[in-house]
């Protein structure tokens, strides 16, 4: 096996561990022959092959990162992709809002939540006096899923890094989850929605929120008058934070 063929096998791994603990998740397709039952035993020997890192995780500037992997192959999605969603906003900004993926409009604009769900974040944003200029807007996975369907675990674990490296560069001080996606891809919860809501956590130095995303709100609109109440709170966390 080549190096770099194993690099790529622990550093999922690793992911894979770091957002779903030891149950190894194996996608059916790819399922061949004996399942690893201890995950755990497989990075005990870790520094006998050292990651090398990728040019992308170097980069010091969102525009490069940006160059460095909108070409990106490294799961399913990119085959039907039309175009590359790496996110858009203040990149010194103190507030990333975090979604799920693109949706149609997003794939055809290359830009996150440009469709409904979108005009309603910005309403959103607004409402608790916030710009959409003025905060990042990213998602959790760069290519639109199939359908708007829910991203794949392995999809998440392959995209997330690219989420990661975003946060690393703009240094949020608050982080807007919206929906249940985003709360396990950066926070690596299995809680339902409604226990992450209301609570702050910590992600790398900064608060972090979860709420609803406003594509589930144009579906349930019964749900705004709980947005809003975490949305409020959101905005006292930043004003205490920020000022
Ligand atoms: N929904 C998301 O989660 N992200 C987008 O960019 C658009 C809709």
């Amino acid at each position: 096996m080549s190096k770099s063929t194993k690099n790529e096998i622990i550093k999922s791994l690793n992911l894979q561990k770091e957002i779903f603990g030891d149950e190894l998740f194996i996608p059916k397709t790819k399922r061949t022959t004996s399942v690893v039952k201890e995950p755990s035993a497989l990075f005990a020997d870790q520094e006998l092959f050292p990651v090398e890192k990728e040019k992308w995780e170097k980069t010091t500037s969102l525009n490069e990162l940006e160059k460095l992997i909108c070409e990106c192959t490294k799961c399913r999605l990119h085959e039907k992709r039309n175009k590359f969603v790496f996110g858009t906003g203040n990149p010194n900004a103190d507030v990333l809002v975090i979604g799920e993926g693109p949706g149609a409009e997003e794939d055809k604009q290359g830009l996150p939540f440009v469709g409904r769900a979108g005009q309603l974040l910005t309403d959103m944003l607004k409402a608790i006096k916030f710009e959409r200029e003025e905060v990042y807007i990213g998602n959790v996975v760069k290519c639109r899923p199939p359908e708007n369907r829910t991203p794949l675990p392995d999809e998440m674990e392959t995209c997330m890094p690219y989420l990661k490296k975003q946060c690393e560069l703009i240094k949020p001080k608050l982080i807007l989850c919206l929906g249940l996606t985003a709360a396990k891809g950066l926070l690596k919860k299995r809680e339902s929605l409604g226990d992450l809501r209301g609570k702050v956590f910590e992600y790398e130095g900064a608060k972090v929120m979860v709420t609803y995303h406003s594509a589930a709100l144009l579906r349930n609109p019964h749900w705004k008058k709980d947005c809003w109440e975490d949305l409020k709170k959101f905005r006292r966390l930043y004003e205490e934070l920020v000022g």
